[in-house]
């Protein structure tokens, strides 16, 4: 790889200034960017060698460490968001060059096939100590087992290119189409089924398989999983992503594949002002997850036909918004056995109750568990205490759970810092969104580098786009639903044809 930056030399693990103390990354400030630079930068590569980028930080005193926790506030992440100089990397790309993926959902996985697809080499870090696939999570509790999707629920397809993807998952045995009863639930059990059109998906073993299966369409893409990615440095022409100060490898262009606050975190310092200024305007949602199984099945309204529904939006009840029994869903088959739910709290909810999502305080866990299995009680009109109490549960809060608002825009990509964001939040809220997201920024990525990266003004995308409020149910947007009014509407005409054919049905004994 060339570098842009003639100051550095790199040995594998320790880099040396060799010349200037001061390297700069913005050799030809552009016009849009120009506002922005309004602080002196002080890269880590200026510093003295002890204390250069690829060291461990040192360690803090008390009085730096209450230092570095007022540092990761809101407002100091804005402050920092604001005020950093932008990064730009002039040399030419590199012959074969590789990706960072910050983020192993949806939207990084299908990014990372894209660029293979298009012979660009990447490699994917992500959190997840169970496997990757983020918010397409699902967790399977042996010996018995229970199995509960806890994001993703099932999704819809409209886009050709992500008709492509699920086909090859359907050939592959693993989506099938869900064709159990949805409806909308309201206050008191009464139970309206919804269209079945158009038609919804689910993973036959949940959606977290599909994660595995899109990483193994790949042979170019590496995963570092559990991996915290906590700094991003720019030096030597490179991308240098550290975890708590431990190098993770030097990449030629970076994707941001994931976003709420550590997202924010991450960015605060790295260079990108323009990406992060569109990230902190992003704004999500909180919403509770309660998984729970249950000896018995739930005493639940019938639709026409005399089954049982299997999902539900749940109307006029603050602590759920959704309840899906996993086990008809997955487990088709199974006549007997524990029956497993799962089930969202509204958005409302979510925000009222919001507290950290990593520590979740005891006496909180067990309001909002109670809260929501109540509005379980209530939504199918059962009487006080009468819900059959779960003999598992496992609550988790969703506290960066779905975009309220969106640039509308399939990706973001910064030439001059050779960075982009996918995610499901650039174009909606769902899995779709974010499938189409990470394939957009593969294709814009690969013309990039085709392009040699000379004519990087023609690269930029989504870095100025205005965010519009983005409608949707508290769980996603699916196509025929796009809105709480909406499902209240379909359910309001689902109502009325189900009264007609009873009518219908009336008259036509009567005539007989
Ligand atoms: C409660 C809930 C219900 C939903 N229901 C539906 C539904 O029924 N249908 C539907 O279509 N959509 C639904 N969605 C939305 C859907 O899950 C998302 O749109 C989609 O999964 C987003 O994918 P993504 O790749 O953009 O992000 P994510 O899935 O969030 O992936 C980001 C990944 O990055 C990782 N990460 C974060 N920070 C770092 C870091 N610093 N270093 C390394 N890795 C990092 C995370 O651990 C995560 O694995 C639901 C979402 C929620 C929360």
């Amino acid at each position: 790889m060339v570098s842009h930056c003639n100051l550095l030399i790199t040995t594998p693990f320790i880099l040396q200034p060799i010349k200037s103390p001061r390297p700069t990354f913005l050799t030809t400030t552009p016009k849009s960017l120009t506002l922005i630079c309004k602080v002196e930068p002080k890269p880590t590569s200026a510093r003295p060698q002890k204390k250069t980028t690829m060291d461990v930080p040192d360690k803090p005193s008390r009085r730096n460490a209450r230092k570095s926790s007022y540092g990761t506030s809101r407002r100091s992440i804005l402050k920092k968001t604001f005020s950093q100089e932008q990064v730009s990397f002039t040399a030419p790309v590199s012959d074969d060059p590789i990706v960072a993926i910050i983020g192993g959902g949806m939207s990084g996985l299908v990014c990372a096939l894209n660029l293979e697809k298009r012979g660009i080499r990447s490699t994917v870090f992500d959190t997840g100590l169970h496997g990757l696939g983020g918010r397409m999570g699902t967790r399977i509790i042996d010996p018995q087992p229970l199995i509960f999707d806890h994001a993703a629920q099932f999704f819809t397809v409209s886009d050709p290119r992500f008709a492509e993807l699920v086909d090859g998952w359907s050939d592959k045995g693993l989506v099938r189409q869900w064709l159990g009863t949805i409806g909308a639930l309201e206050l008191g059990g009464r139970f309206v089924p919804l269209p079945s059109s158009p038609p919804r998906y689910v993973g036959i073993n949940g959606m977290r398989p599909l994660a595995d299966s899109i990483l193994s369409q790949t042979s170019m893409v590496n995963v570092v999983r559990p991996c915290w990615i906590s700094k991003l440095e720019p030096f030597n022409g490179m991308w240098h992503l550290l975890e708590n100060g431990k190098p993770r490898g030097q990449f030629d262009a970076l994707v941001i594949a994931h976003n709420g606050k550590c997202a924010n975190r991450l960015l605060a310092q790295s260079g990108l002002p323009l990406i992060a200024k569109q990230m902190k305007r992003l704004e999500l949602s909180s919403i509770w997850a309660l998984l729970a199984a249950f000896e018995n099945p739930l005493p639940l309204p019938a639709n026409t036909d005399g089954f049982p529904f299997e999902g539900a939006f749940v109307k006029g009840i603050d602590s759920v918004s959704w309840m899906a029994d996993n086990t008809k869903k997955l487990m088709t088959s199974q006549s007997s056995g524990p029956h497993c739910w799962t089930i969202f709290s509204t958005a409302a909810f979510g925000k009222r109750n919001k507290v950290p999502q990593e520590s979740i305080p005891t006496a909180t866990a067990e309001k909002v568990k109670e809260a929501m299995l109540e509005g379980v009680e209530t939504a199918l009109g059962l009487s006080k205490g009468s819900l059959e109490r779960p003999f598992y549960t496992r609550l988790q809060l969703w506290g960066a759970a779905l975009p309220t608002n969106t640039p509308g825009t399939p990706c973001i990509f910064d030439p001059y810092g050779r960075a982009g964001i996918c995610g499901d939040w650039l174009l909606g809220s769902s899995l779709e969104a974010a499938a189409l997201s990470g394939m957009a920024l593969a294709n814009h990525i690969a013309d990039y580098f085709e392009s040699g990266g000379a004519r990087s003004d023609e690269f930029a995308v989504g870095l100025h786009n205005e965010f519009q409020l983005l409608e949707g149910h508290d769980i996603g947007q699916f196509p025929g639903l796009e809105s709480k009014e909406q499902i209240n509407k379909v359910a309001g005409e689902a109502e009325q044809t189900i009264e007609d054919t009873v009518v219908a049905k009336e008259v036509f004994r009567f005539v007989l």
